[in-house]
């Protein structure tokens, strides 16, 4: 059943967290002039469905990120015609001008004020919001509403001056909502909108927003068959063969890098005890995330990060200042109980693995190793054609360790944000309570940013927790540092994100199937194989399509799938032994001997080219 809410909150593409308490329900969400001008393009709606359909009951009707909605309980589903209707008063509303005043009510009138009206939502609110003052021995305050025109809510504002300073806008969907987030109260119409200071801007955001529906992964991932979602398993992906391919040929890139970089693979136990959690701290922090299992009257978690595992490595034998810095890397399978209303195809997942890696290393050589992970995150990027933007998040009020260590740490990533040239932003106080960080965001082709990798300068979680040591040049004990970093961070999320940057298209060297060769007629067939065998030998992933199919569809098939190259086969092509490939893109490139059209391919993938 979750599938279906998911289906339905994605095809409205806007983000709205749920409302529960009083308070949340009176958060009009305007915190710019902007949100204000969405906010009350959210009253002008709550004016039109009202004119419309008298008697309908009001919920709320907050800004949200890139818009704005309300909720209606309604005598009958509202249509798309309906939208049409309610859009035409809203555009009478906004050319008539009306001013937004604020007044107040004693709060009894303010009861009665819409206990008369018949809205017993607004009533609710009202009564949890005196239950509350009585419980806390404060007053009531006076109800506070906002009216315009013939139409008044029970607000806070903040709101625009008047009507007509609410730009062009756009209804977008409807959706069910039940009142207060909560599934046994009354399922509510809610009704999405979009409002952009200028025509321009609307304009852009309903094209982004169309070409997000035309890239959305989740149906990529179905036309390009490359995984699928099944209820028994929720937030977890079942990898089909291409996507899989996909899958693995990061994975190998990744670890192709970091075997240059001097890294060593492990893998821990994805079933450990609670008394891990109960030492890294995770048990009191994050145990409502953890899938628990019992056995033997003992009690498991799924781990939901690779992290205080790798310590137990670390410590198995005395390290000495000579192994540091101490690379460990690990493609661990991660588990967290996101609750089921909040999972969404790849991005918002249970099940996943990340390219994580924790590095331990002496104090003196955090500033040189951060230098080397910039590079390495700088590296990965290129490979899929994306700019890392770096964040340097630092020490938050409730640090954990020795204030001294911080200042150095910071000061050495400073040096060392500084030192490769690369632009970043710095965000106060934003660092882990155990250790300042460098949080890697990309943008995509449609200009959204998503937040992928980290770099976190452990000082006190890992080394001081798990009791970590090495024995220095004098002979003494010495605390580590440790470095937890991810890179692409989870293959599924930047799966997710990739796949809808490239649209599906994606770069020879990432694609399932690299070319699909051509066969005309059924004599072409051997020399097909043999140019396939020869593609193969040298790592290339290829298909002969020897279907009885007309060429002309063969070609529309593979370029529906996005194949880089189709190469056809006739009589000539096997007569000279000569490629003529046709790139997705409908290039026709000129002729060229196997063995070179091989080895060029060959160049291209193993170069990670993006074109
Ligand atoms: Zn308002
Ligand atoms: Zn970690």
């Amino acid at each position: 059943m979750t599938d279906e809410r998911d289906d339905e909150t994605d095809e409205i593409g806007l983000e709205a967290p749920e409302r529960g308490s009083a308070d949340e329900l009176l958060d009009a969400g305007a915190h710019s002039d902007l949100d204000a001008m969405r906010h009350s393009a959210a009253h002008v709606m709550a004016e039109a469905v009202l004119d419309l359909f008298p008697g309908t009951r009001l919920g709320i009707g907050p800004a949200i990120a890139d818009g704005f909605y309300y909720d209606f309980a309604l005598a009958r589903p509202l249509t798309p015609d309906d939208l049409a209707a309610i859009e035409a008063r809203m555009t009478d509303s906004i050319a008539a001008d009306h001013a937004f005043v604020r007044r107040e009510l004693p709060p009894a009138e303010g009861r009665a004020f819409f206990a008369e009206r018949g809205q017993p939502f607004k009533v609710e609110i009202l009564d949890d919001l005196a239950a509350k003052s009585e419980r806390e021995g404060t007053p009531m305050p006076p109800t506070s509403v906002y009216e315009h025109g013939p139409f008044v809510d029970l607000c806070k504002g903040p709101h625009v001056a008047s009507t007509g300073r609410i730009g062009p806008f756009k209804l977008l969907a409807v959706a069910g909502a039940y009142w207060r987030g909560d599934a046994k109260r009354p399922m509510l119409q809610r009704v999405y909108g979009t409002v952009w200071p200028t025509q321009e801007e609307l304009g852009q955001y309903l094209w982004r927003r169309e070409q997000a529906k035309l890239r959305d992964h989740r149906r990529l991932g179905v036309q390009l068959d490359l995984f699928s979602f099944h209820d028994i398993s929720p937030g977890a992906a079942f990898w089909h063969p291409k996507g899989w391919t996909l899958y693995r040929t990061l994975e190998n890139a990744m670890r192709e890098l970091q075997a240059r970089r001097g890294y060593q693979e492990i893998y821990t136990p994805p079933l450990v005890h609670q008394k891990l959690w109960e030492q890294s701290g995770h048990w009191d922090l994050y145990r409502e995330h953890m899938f628990l299992i019992e056995a033997e009257d003992e009690t498991f978690s799924l781990k939901p990060m690779n992290c205080p595992e790798s310590t137990f490595i670390y410590r198995s034998r005395v390290r000495s200042y000579r192994e540091l810095p101490l690379r460990l890397s690990e493609y661990g399978k991660l588990h967290r109980n996101e609750l089921s209303g909040t999972l969404s195809g790849l991005t918002r997942v249970r099940h996943f693995v990340t390219d994580d890696a924790h590095i331990y290393v002496r104090p003196d050589q955090i500033g040189s190793e951060i230098e080397g992970l910039l590079g390495e995150v700088r590296e990965a990027y290129s490979w899929v054609g994306l700019t890392p933007r770096f964040t340097f998040g630092t020490r938050p009020d409730k640090a954990l360790g020795d204030p001294a260590l911080w200042e150095k740490a910071e000061a050495l990533i400073q040096a060392a944000l500084d030192s490769s040239g690369v632009e970043y932003r710095v965000k106060e106080k934003d660092g882990a309570f155990y250790a300042p960080k460098i949080d890697i965001q990309v943008e995509d082709a449609l200009g959204r940013e998503w937040q992928t990798a980290t770099i976190q300068i452990d000082l006190v979680m890992l080394p001081e927790r798990f009791d970590l040591h090495y024995i220095d040049e004098e002979g003494s004990q010495q605390r580590p540092v440790a470095i937890h970093r991810a890179i692409y961070g989870s293959l599924e999320r930047f799966i997710g994100v990739i796949t809808e940057h490239f649209a599906g298209a994606f770069p020879l060297w990432l694609a399932p199937v690299q070319a699909v060769v051509i066969p005309i007629a059924d004599r072409h067939l051997p020399a097909a194989e043999e140019l396939a065998g020869l593609m193969r030998g040298r790592g290339l992933r290829v298909e002969v399509d020897g279907s009885d199919n007309r060429m002309q569809n063969k070609i529309r098939l593979a370029q529906a799938q996005k194949v880089p190259y189709m190469v056809v086969l006739g009589d000539r092509e096997v007569e000279a032994r000569t490629a003529s490939p046709r790139t997705r893109a409908g290039e026709q490139q000129p002729a060229e001997p196997w063995d070179a059209f091989a080895d060029r391919l060959a160049t291209e993938s193993r170069e990670r080219r993006v074109e």
